[in-house]
């Protein structure tokens, strides 16, 4: 590991000052994908400024009804917490999906949006990488991409976003909280956060150099039927070859996120309305311009088998319990 300095931020004022003033500076609450790139040198930060002191630990509700959720919960406390089982099950769920319990402890609702892909590439100095090191090229183009994504991906990338939070944090149209180095606050939409590759796929995310997450802020809760299928290679501990988050009402509408198979959580409002006629209708909508590679084409049809049987799901939860409230099934 590469040398670096280390400081505790006092404010978040003072976090975001020493960001933009300190070379090579980044931002470290949780750590559990920072350190690991770190041990690797795939990140060389010349300076972490810790946050873990600035009290963005607290799950609140807002005046519209919703939560706001500092950047600092931890994976485990929002997973748990009583309002966000009983009114956000969907992410609930996507939170004890990932990673495992050990890292759900450390880790920060902030830092599970930045984390970045397990791209086996990213993650091996020998190879090229335009993420790791723009310009250089995608050893994953013409490799083993069956972990890839398959649409929204570009001639310079073809990585997928890891979280299930963030998943279920598109589904339910969350929006980002941040400070930024002049002070000035700002939101920004979860569909606006996490960006395609483009000809940049080193710029993830919408955040400016030094802009610091605060909160996570979710709109009153909506009902229905939450449901998070996640489909593995193994039963616990690895990434999604796609997952599905879904949020289903009685009346057939439903909100649905895909994960494993772009380099955001995937969304498209438009493909919903396709709900009535089906999951095949659905995925045809979500997938419209999709560019699999021969070892990745098999997650389409796993995303539309995976979203019929989450509908099935769905629709059996409210026969068990036609006339209650519209309470989420277990995934
Ligand atoms: Fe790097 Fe993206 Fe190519 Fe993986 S897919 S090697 S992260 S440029």
């Amino acid at each position: 590991m590469k040398s670096f300095t280390y400081e505790r931020a006092s404010s978040p004022a003072h976090a975001v000052l020493q960001a933009t003033k300190v070379p090579g500076a980044r931002f470290i609450a949780g750590g559990t994908n920072l350190l690991d790139l770190m041990k690797l040198e795939i990140e060389t930060p010349a300076h972490l400024i810790d946050v873990n002191g600035l009290g963005f630990d607290k799950i609140e509700p807002t005046p519209e009804g919703g939560l706001r959720i500092g950047a600092l919960v931890r994976n485990t406390d929002l997973a748990a917490d009583m309002r966000v089982r009983r009114d956000y099950g969907l992410l609930s769920r996507a939170l004890l999906a990932g990673a495992s319990g050990q890292l759900r402890n450390k880790a920060t609702t902030a830092g599970n949006l930045l984390q970045r892909t397990r791209c086996p590439y990213f993650y091996d100095p020998q190879q090229a990488c335009n993420k790791r090191q723009p310009g250089s090229g995608c050893a994953a183009i013409g490799g083993y991409t069956r972990m890839h994504a398959v649409v929204g991906s570009s001639d310079a990338c073809i990585a997928t976003h890891p979280s299930d939070m963030a998943v279920a944090m598109r589904a339910l149209d969350a929006t980002v909280e941040t400070v930024r180095a002049n002070g000035a606050r700002r939101t920004i939409a979860i569909a606006d956060f996490h960006r395609l590759p483009g000809n940049t796929p080193q710029v993830e995310t919408a955040l400016a150099p030094g802009e610091l997450i605060t909160a996570v802020r979710l709109p009153a809760p909506v009902g229905g039927t939450h449901i998070y299928q996640k489909v593995r290679d193994r039963a616990s501990y690895a990434f999604a070859l796609v997952s599905v988050g879904a949020i289903v009402q009685r009346d057939g509408s439903a909100r649905v996120a895909v994960g494993g198979v772009a380099h955001r959580p995937w969304r498209v409002e438009a493909a919903e309305a396709e709900m009535p006629r089906g999951a095949k209708a659905v995925a045809a909508a979500l997938f419209a311009g999709a560019t699999p590679t021969p070892q990745n084409a098999f997650k389409i049809p796993l995303v539309e088998r995976t979203l019929d049987a989450v509908l099935m799901q769905a629709r059996q939860a409210g026969q068990a319990n036609p006339t209650g409230p519209n309470s989420p099934t277990r995934s």
